[in-house]
């Protein structure tokens, strides 16, 4: 037991989650331990001995007396589910940091639990790499995000589409209370228990609030939900299954499933298979931000009155749009926010868009304009499209008197080179399934630092073949 373990949820009462231990796996394996996370949480002494670390983040140890199983509900595809909790993660408790910050310890894989329904428990290798990798990725683009402390496999198998390992990861976040925890007691008129969870997360994330401390805590989730979207729209992040279970109270990305960075600028692009309606689709998700922000509003809907729901709600499109164009401006080395800038970054979207040229890499060749003032090779596909000459005087002249090397420089540090694409997963997945966990360790060094390019990580650099990209992927996990 550490002295920094936390176990304040815990002590909120059987009406928000289950104590309970977990079931250990079997033949279990540290993968990898994120250093650079303990770092950051100042928890090096929890990873510092590999043989503890793998025995409470297998199961078979426990770390603090009181892991629990918490309850939530949630909309799911539009459709409210009143019997959702962790199914297959426990709450291990808070760990608090050198500053004081306390960061949740989820255990994700950790066997049934009373809100399992017919789940098995257990989570995949397969989506346990995904999860962890693109919380570190999320991170490194500056986009608040739950990472995870290590990853373990297992020989123990369990049935998705085929028979597939299990493993385990050690999820961190600042929270792991959901917009459906509140719609849990909402439903239920359960005012009293509503009442008190806001209470605890007004303590832990808005403790000094001015004004009404439920309308802040309600602010909290507009303003910085809109942030993340914001930028996961500047960055081609589709996340996937953005149901109202899977949202973070604090607006952090959060519970992820099938999720993708774009491949060709496409956006009705949907990751998951089974999304056939396209709700949650890429350019989706900002409509469904505050289609899950009006249901925690509504769930609130006993603490606050209609105006303070409607002023908390406001709030969200212009601060989704500020840093949206932040976000975007940088990447296209404008300096500043113009009125114009908004038709100009769409404008440059639609040219990525018609010459079918890949999201990211054209972010990134385009510095090389910026330096050179000739236009690169590497997009000679955008210089075709109709359109692309006025796109390239306004931009021009948009861009007159800026210093063009330190432009191009701040380009750079907002354009990355290595992210954790589907493609790229794929590979690293199929060599961990053989026991190769090389790749994992070299993409999860490159996602770390996707900004500066280093030759001997070209191959973590390419783009997918034409064949392989915008892939589907199934949301079994
Ligand atoms: P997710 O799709 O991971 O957001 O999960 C949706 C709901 O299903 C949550 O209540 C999960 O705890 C539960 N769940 C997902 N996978 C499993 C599983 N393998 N075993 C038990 N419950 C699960
Ligand atoms: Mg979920």
């Amino acid at each position: 037991m550490f002295e920094s373990l936390q176990q304040h949820f815990a002590q909120l009462g059987p009406e928000f989650g289950r104590p309970l231990k977990p079931t250990a796996l079997g033949s279990a394996r540290l993968v990898h331990i994120n250093h650079a996370l303990a770092e950051d949480i100042d928890a090096q002494a929890l990873v510092a001995e590999p043989q503890q670390l793998l025995g409470w983040a297998s199961g078979q140890q426990l770390l603090g007396p009181s892991p629990i199983a918490m309850k939530y509900s949630g909309h799911q595809f539009g459709v409210f589910n009143p019997e959702l909790g962790d199914g297959r993660g426990l709450l291990l408790g808070e760990w608090r940091d050198g500053d004081g910050q306390l960061w949740d310890l989820h255990l994700k894989g950790a066997g049934r639990t009373p809100y399992s329904r017919f789940g098995d428990g257990r989570a995949v290798l397969r989506s346990s790499i995904r999860e962890y990798l693109i919380g570190e990725s999320l991170n490194a683009l500056g986009i608040a995000s739950s990472r995870a402390l290590c990853l373990v496999a297992s020989d123990d198998t369990v049935m998705r589409e085929q028979v597939e390992t299990c493993a385990t990861i050690v999820r961190t976040a600042r929270s792991h209370i959901r917009f459906g925890s509140f719609e849990e007691f909402f439903y239920q008129r359960r005012y009293p228990e509503l009442r008190q969870l806001a209470d605890y997360c007004i303590e832990r994330y808005c403790p000094k609030p001015e004004g009404d401390p439920y309308a802040a805590l309600l602010q909290l989730a507009v303003v910085n939900t809109a942030d993340t979207i914001g930028r996961w729209q500047a960055y081609g992040f589709n996340h996937g299954v953005m149901n109202t279970d899977n949202m973070s109270i604090i607006g952090d990305s959060f519970d992820f499933g099938p999720y993708a960075f774009l491949d060709d600028y496409q956006a009705d692009f949907v990751c998951n298979h089974s999304d056939t309606q396209g709700r949650y689709s890429f350019e989706q998700q900002p409509a469904i931000g505050l289609w899950n922000l009006n249901a925690l509003a509504h769930a609130l809907s006993p603490l606050l009155n209609r105006e303070q729901l409607q002023q908390a709600l406001i709030a969200y499109q212009p601060k989704l749009i500020e840093t949206y164009q932040g976000c975007l401006n940088r990447r296209l080395g404008l300096m500043g926010l113009e009125p114009e800038d908004a038709e100009l970054g769409q404008a440059w979207l639609d040219l990525l868009a018609a010459a079918k040229a890949d999201f990211h890499h054209s972010f990134r060749q385009l510095s090389h304009y910026q330096r050179s003032g000739q236009w690169p090779k590497a997009l000679a596909a955008i210089a075709q499209q109709s359109g692309f000459q006025a796109w390239r005087e306004a931009y021009q002249g948009r861009t007159q008197g800026q210093d063009r090397d330190l432009c191009a420089e701040q380009m750079d540090s907002a354009n990355p080179i290595y992210l954790p694409r589907t493609h790229l997963l794929q590979q690293v997945i199929e060599a961990a399934q053989q026991g190769d966990y090389q790749p994992l360790a070299q993409l999860y060094a490159c996602t770390r630092q996707p900004f500066k390019a280093r030759p001997e990580w070209s191959a973590w650099a390419q783009p997918p073949a034409t064949q392989d990209k915008g892939i589907c992927l199934s949301c079994s996990s």
